[in-house]
């Protein structure tokens, strides 16, 4: 099998599953519990802790366990609403955002979508007019799921701390791959996922500048300095901070690999295949990243095709690919819905090889001729 859907999910490392298991077997216990096997896991989940708030620059007071990318964003969003934050968001931002915002609206809150250029960066000046009034949050992803395009994010930040609005960034396509400093980038919030970065599913954070002017989404027990109730994941948050820790070691060698192979493998797709068409941005892009569309060839079909090959790529985002409806993010970048459904995207990891994505096109080349000989 060759692997190049790595935005919907990445293999657990081999670190992180090691760091796991004895939080698996033996060390069971339970972080609240006053004896030496709770000491054990709080002790683990608290240097879990300590590598993230590392990693982002801040303290590990401001980082928050939670379930993953979905709750930490719909955390930050209802928070908003809740001291009755007018959203800025924009059209391409996943889904636990956009429903999200969509279920906040019809409870009554005020949002609004900013649009995209062709490439997916955002309009910043449509942005910045918008800002009405000081109690605003402005959520916008740090790297889009779908074509990988990277908004300028510390230049969102500083627009929003010029109108004292605060700033939300979906980093879940993002921490562990590119470098990210909260301070630097101006951001208030970040949410971020571990299977995203070669860590457990079910688990992610949120970091939060100012806890202070920020309360919980679930009750409960009190854990998470009350913020977020629940017993903690101990095996996942363990294996998130080994696969962070691992990330930020690698970062420049996993940059560097896999922005070389994707860019050979843009170079041969557009030389090789007639009418091949980039999506997204070719400067601001995720190292990994590449989303393409080949005239006339529906995308969905040639994931189908591809899978018989033993190879696994994706039409859109994996999240939503049961869903045929067009792609929201490619709409937003102006194209037509039957150019959406021409999309695939692959995305890589370091572990892939240039003979994988030699086979890859050429299985490519066959599957597209073939395609567009039958219609
Ligand atoms: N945000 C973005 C940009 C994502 O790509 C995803 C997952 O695909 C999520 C949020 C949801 O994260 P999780 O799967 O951890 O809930």
């Amino acid at each position: 099998m060759i692997y190049l859907d790595n935005a919907a999910t990445t293999k657990l490392s081999e670190r992180a599953e090691q760091a796991m298991e004895p939080y698996l077997k033996n060390l069971y216990g339970n972080p609240s519990s006053i004896y030496e096997l709770g000491e054990q896991s709080k002790k683990a989940v608290s240097e879990s802790r300590q590598i993230i708030a590392r990693a982002l620059f801040c303290a590990p007071e401001n980082i928050f366990f939670t379930s993953g990318g979905t709750e930490s964003d719909n955390w930050v969003l209802e928070n908003a609403m809740e001291q009755g934050k007018h959203i800025i968001t924009s059209q391409i931002e996943h889904h636990a955002v956009l429903n999200k915002c969509r279920k906040l609206q019809g409870q009554g809150a005020n949002v609004t979508y900013i649009g995209t250029d062709r490439e997916g960066t955002v309009n910043l000046a449509q942005l910045e007019n918008n800002i009405v009034s000081e109690n605003t949050l402005i959520s916008v992803m740090t790297a889009n799921n779908e074509v990988g395009t990277i908004e300028p994010v510390s230049e969102i930040g500083r627009i929003a701390h010029r109108h004292r609005a605060l700033f939300h960034t979906d980093a879940v396509q993002a921490f562990g791959h590119i470098p990210i400093n909260v301070n630097r980038m101006n951001i208030d919030f970040l949410s971020a996922s571990a299977h995203k970065f070669h860590g457990p599913k079910g688990v992610g954070f949120l970091y939060v500048r100012n806890p202070e002017n920020f309360g919980p989404m679930i009750y409960g027990g009190e854990q998470e300095r009350g913020y977020r109730s629940g017993t903690e994941n101990v095996a996942g948050i363990v294996g998130m901070g080994a696969a962070a820790q691992e990330a930020i070691e690698q970062m420049e060698n996993r940059m560097r690999r896999e922005q070389k192979l994707r860019n050979y493998l843009a170079e041969r797709l557009v030389r090789e295949i007639p009418d091949t068409r980039i999506n997204g941005s070719t400067r601001h892009r995720l190292p990994g990243n590449l989303n393409v569309s080949f005239a006339g060839v529906e995308g969905a079909a040639l994931v189908v095709l591809m899978d018989e090959e033993g190879i696994c790529i994706s039409a859109g985002s994996a999240c939503s690919s049961s869903d045929t409806s067009p792609s929201h993010v490619l709409k937003a970048l102006g194209q037509s819905d039957e150019e959406t459904y021409e999309a695939v995207r692959l995305t890589l990891n370091f572990e892939n090889t240039r003979e994988e994505v030699d086979y890859t096109v050429q299985k490519l080349k066959e599957m597209v001729a073939q395609m567009r000989k039958e219609k």
